[in-house]
């Protein structure tokens, strides 16, 4: 009975840990050999559900679950009798909890069977968006060295300030240690306090690494160099900003870490992270190190939830600086369509394309997040930050729920 659920972790398992792959391989080899398949296949462990991905009910979302099973068993799911067809399974689940275990059961020839997924409720569910821009060092360099009277001086944070009267758009700003040229945040004044504050409900600063260079410098890093570079930042932040402009990071640098370094972070206070989880040059990469098969169910899903962190993980919808004015909208109109997708749109950009002394400096930056800003408020989207409830969706944000 065991057999069957301890596969499933352990594949996942395995592909993780590297040689504890080798043991576990012999097994599924010989499970293989000897047992049918026996599993749910819908929903995926760790899915995030809301209102697109099943039948809202009083109290609940009634959802479909399928998998496979030998074709002569009886199949029961959350205790209730399968319909089967061939050696398929489907079975209606409602879920009424934040967290629910779905379990499938049956009787093999050789024993009992049995598999188990356990996925989350969205259920305060509204479509929203959430902007954060990655790689901030220079528009704090700038301020430190012009002096200027007000935060608003230096012209990103004027510019941003515009797309938020515009739009009413929350930026999450994920900065560095240093710009690795003598400037450092311990340098930054702590006389801009009030203005910091005055802004906290729509712009905050979160730790992204200690520098932009080394490339990757946590893909490898042991959780104790990652955390020692998030409390030296995060101190910096509530020092010259305060409390209220404070947030957890919304990216770490490359979105990549060690998976033992997720626990940490957790417990640090991050809730959610986001990456790319695409492939280039035929791996998946920007996926916090997670297998194909999580990555792959990421590459085309709003967000999956680890459980063994807690953390959930966000896919990028959009990358300003990497696509074309005239692209943006072909960028984000097939994902509006995809009940996977449609919900949550994770825009995003890195702010050294703002600045003309930058070699890949991109003149129309600004615009190119006034268009994606446009086209998520034309398409009903509200602007929230992911560290607040489920990915800005909380039981209070259900009285602004849009479609
Ligand atoms: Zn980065």
């Amino acid at each position: 009975m065991k057999q069957q659920r301890m596969r499933r972790r352990d594949f996942l398992g395995s592909a993780a840990l590297g040689t504890a792959g080798i043991v576990w391989g012999d097994r599924l080899t010989a499970l293989a050999a000897t047992t049918s398949p026996f599993r749910i296949n819908e929903p995926f462990d760790g899915a995030v559900l809301n209102r697109r991905h099943g039948r809202p009910v009083e109290g609940g979302l009634a959802i479909r679950v399928s998998g496979v099973a030998p074709a002569d068993e009886r199949v029961v799911v959350c205790g209730r009798d399968t319909e089967r067809h061939g050696d398929q399974f489907t079975a209606e689940v409602v879920l009424r909890e934040r967290e629910t275990t779905i379990t499938a059961a049956g009787n093999g020839s050789s024993g009992p069977l049995e598999d188990r997924v356990r996925v989350v409720w969205d259920q305060h569910s509204f479509a929203r968006y959430r902007f954060s821009i990655d790689d901030n060092s220079f528009f704090l360099r700038d301020i430190h060295q012009k002096q200027y009277r007000s935060l608003f001086d230096c012209f990103y944070l004027a510019m941003l300030r515009k797309l938020h009267q515009d739009y009413g758009v929350k930026f999450t700003v994920n900065i560095y240690f240093t710009t690795g040229d003598g400037f450092h945040l311990s340098q930054f004044p702590d006389r801009y306090r009030g203005e910091w504050r005055d802004c906290s409900d729509w712009l905050k600063l979160a730790f992204h690494a200690h520098a932009d260079k080394p490339d990757r410098p946590y893909e490898d890093a042991p959780p104790e160099k990652l955390l020692a570079d998030l409390d030296q930042v995060a101190e910096e932040i509530h020092r010259f900003a305060g409390a209220p402009s404070y947030a957890h990071p919304t990216v770490i640098h490359w979105g990549m870490t060690r998976r033992e370094s997720l626990k940490p972070l957790f417990d640090r206070g991050v809730r959610a992270l986001s990456g790319y989880f695409t492939k280039w040059g035929g791996r998946y990469d920007v996926n916090y190190r997670f297998n194909d098969q999580i990555s792959e169910y990421l590459s085309a899903h709003d967000c999956w939830k680890d459980f063994e962190s807690g953390i959930v993980f966000s896919r990028v919808d959009i990358v300003c600086n990497n696509t074309p004015l005239d692209r943006i909208a072909s960028t984000l109109d097939p994902l509006a369509t995809d009940p996977n997708q449609a919900e949550i749109m994770d825009l995003f950009t890195h702010e050294q394309y703002f600045w003309p002394f930058y070699a890949n400096y991109v003149p129309d930056h600004p615009q190119r997040l006034g268009a994606t800003l446009r086209w998520v408020t034309e398409h009903g989207y509200k602007p929230v930050f992911f560290h607040e409830g489920l990915l800005g969706a909380s039981r209070n944000d259900n009285g602004v729920a849009s479609k």
